[in-house]
């Protein structure tokens, strides 16, 4: 079974699907990570971000590996913190844009998803990657909550709030295309909601659909 979990940077897309997948027994595969850990190795090789070509050579001879425990390595390197960092935020969309990226990112999520059951976290999950997902949620948060989120996730930008409320809102532009949500998904808003509630409530969708 697949539970494919979109929606904006800050909407509690991870928390969420952490969580969920636990209480499952699901694996948790965060489909952002890998093209962070993409855009990490690509900056560290020292590559032009503007070269669909060459990103996705390094994409196909580099998986990203995401372990059980949460921890994500590319190349050998063990990236899980050095890839939640400001820098990599702005970055990212400008790889993540090229199609030659993303279908080797595509194929390679899909393989995951075959090996057992998950709970998928990303943009384009329940419209691209796995549109016969069983359970397609897309969670939304307002603009305030979601910044309010990313500064607490993100210590090192401090008090710098306007830019971090930036930042987030660039991204969002830049991310706007592979943002649609499934027309078959739920859609839940997050920004009264604790989390445990927003878990309870995709929890009982994948039971529902488990009894049917
Ligand atoms: O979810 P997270 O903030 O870690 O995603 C980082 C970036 O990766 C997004 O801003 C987006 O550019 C890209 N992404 C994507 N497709 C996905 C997941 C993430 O393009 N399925």
């Amino acid at each position: 079974m697949i539970v494919a979990i979109d929606g904006p940077a800050g909407a509690g897309k991870s928390t969420v699907a952490r969580m969920l997948a636990e209480r499952l027994g699901f694996r948790y595969l965060d489909t952002g990570a890998m093209y962070r850990a993409l855009t990490w190795l690509a900056m560290r090789e020292g590559l032009d971000l503007g070269d669909g070509h060459r990103l996705g050579v390094l994409a196909s001879e580099h998986p990203v590996e995401l372990d059980p425990s949460g921890r994500v390595s590319i190349a050998g390197a063990d990236v899980t913190t050095s890839i939640r960092t400001g820098r990599i935020d702005k970055m990212v969309p400008v790889v993540a844009r090229h199609p030659r990226v993303r279908e080797v990112m595509r194929e390679r999520q899909r393989r995951l998803a075959e090996r057992a059951d998950s709970v998928m976290e990303g943009r384009d999950i329940g419209t691209v990657v796995a549109p016969a997902a069983d359970v397609k949620v897309y969670l939304v948060a307002s603009a305030d909550v979601r910044a309010a989120r990313r500064r607490a996730e993100r210590p090192e930008v401090g008090d710098a709030a306007l830019e971090t409320d930036l930042r987030l809102h660039e991204r969002d532009r830049e991310d706007a295309d592979r943002m649609t949500p499934a027309g078959d998904a739920v859609e839940i808003d997050t920004t009264d909601l604790e989390v445990e509630d927003v878990v309870d409530r995709i929890e009982a969708l994948v039971r529902a659909r488990q009894a049917a």
